[in-house]
């Protein structure tokens, strides 16, 4: 692995140590940053997780979570913990404005930036950019990364734990970007006793009342199927979040559902949120969303699943992206 001994020989003494990710953390962002954070106070360093927003809920079971800070909450506490810091890394994003505030504070600030990251693209944030865009989830990294450190013996239940919520996550249960040796690193962590079957209760079988029903609410009222594009398009307006009153994480695996339909390729999902429409792209097979996300919405991730926002209305996003479909129209029915 990339720069390995010169991080190995940077964590040989006990260090100040601040482990980020991307604003609304999913449970990669979060199974990172956790089995980080264990490992590195296993190894005795001194260690403080900061996000730039807080975490849904549904993830309150995850070890330790209580202990993370994040900037919109705590924005002077945050500051003065990162200013002391001699170490930071930064897990599963690639680029700094996923963090927004604290990433302005943390470009100012002279430490060691250890990026450690699987999405296309990354950019120069950091010192050291260990990338692997082949890899499942940044939890497979975190795992590649602990061993190549020379401590797989480290790996304990509790670290097992936080990897496998980020792997089943990010590879939606086992069904994108599997490997044998993901399977071979799964293994591993039931081993060492991870249970499967609670993990997968947990992280899937999650939601409320509201959230059951707002997901009806977009699949009969909000879908929109356009089998000339082989695409399925979901919005949800201002009006939406005010009668279902969505928080954050609500809207967690919507998109996920337009896949379902055995014609579609293509599945945007759109949120007018207060300042912005946030959207998420889903694709099957060879069509990469990261591009559309890329080059016409400010935004990126990975080639079946990017992320983007616009600054523009609702419906004038929605007929910006309808109008950009015919682009794509040879790919999309090749
Ligand atoms: P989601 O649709 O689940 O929010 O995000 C899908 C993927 O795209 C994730 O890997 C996420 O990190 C990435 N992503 C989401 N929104 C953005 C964005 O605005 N910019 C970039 N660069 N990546 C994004
Ligand atoms: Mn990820």
């Amino acid at each position: 692995m990339e720069y390995i001994s010169e991080i190995r020989a940077l964590l040989a003494s006990p260090k100040d140590i601040i482990i980020t990710s991307h604003r609304n953390p999913d449970g990669d962002a979060l199974g990172a940053s956790l089995a980080l954070y264990h490992y590195l106070i296993q190894s005795g360093h001194q260690v403080q997780i900061l996000f730039p927003s807080d975490y849904p809920d549904f993830f309150d079971w995850m070890p330790d979570i209580k202990r993370i800070l994040d900037f919109d909450n705590s924005p002077d506490e945050c500051k003065v913990i990162a200013e002391r810091a001699q170490i930071a890394f930064y897990l599963d994003f690639n680029s700094i404005d996923r963090i927004d505030k604290l990433g302005e504070l943390l470009d100012t600030l002279n430490m060691r930036k250890i990026m450690i990251d699987h999405h296309l693209y990354p950019e120069p944030a950091a010192e050291f950019i260990i990338s692997d865009t082949t890899a499942s989830s940044t939890c497979e990294m975190i795992f590649d990364f602990i061993c190549a450190l020379g401590d797989r013996k480290a790996i304990n239940r509790t670290i097992g734990d936080c990897l496998y919520t980020g792997i089943v996550t990010d590879t939606g249960s086992f069904k994108y970007s599997t490997s044998p040796k993901l399977f071979r690193i799964v293994s591993e962590l039931l081993e060492l006793g991870v249970d499967d079957y609670e993990l997968q209760d947990l992280i899937a079988n999650n939601l409320n009342e509201k959230q059951l029903r707002l997901l009806g609410h977009c699949l009969d009222n909000r879908m929109e199927i356009l089998p000339e594009f082989k695409t399925g398009i979901i919005s949800l307006t201002k009006e939406d979040y005010a009668t279902f009153d969505i928080q954050r994480g609500d809207t967690e695996g919507i998109v996920n559902y337009l896949l379902k339909l055995r014609e579609i390729q293509v599945a945007a999902f759109f949120m007018e949120q207060p300042t912005i429409v946030k959207m998420s792209f889903r694709s099957k097979g060879d069509f990469s969303v990261h591009e559309l996300a890329r080059k016409h919405f400010k935004g990126g991730g990975h080639k079946n699943a990017s992320g983007g926002s616009s600054f523009q209305s609702l419906s004038a996003t929605l007929k910006r992206f309808k109008g950009l479909l015919p682009e794509y129209a040879n790919e999309l029915n090749h």
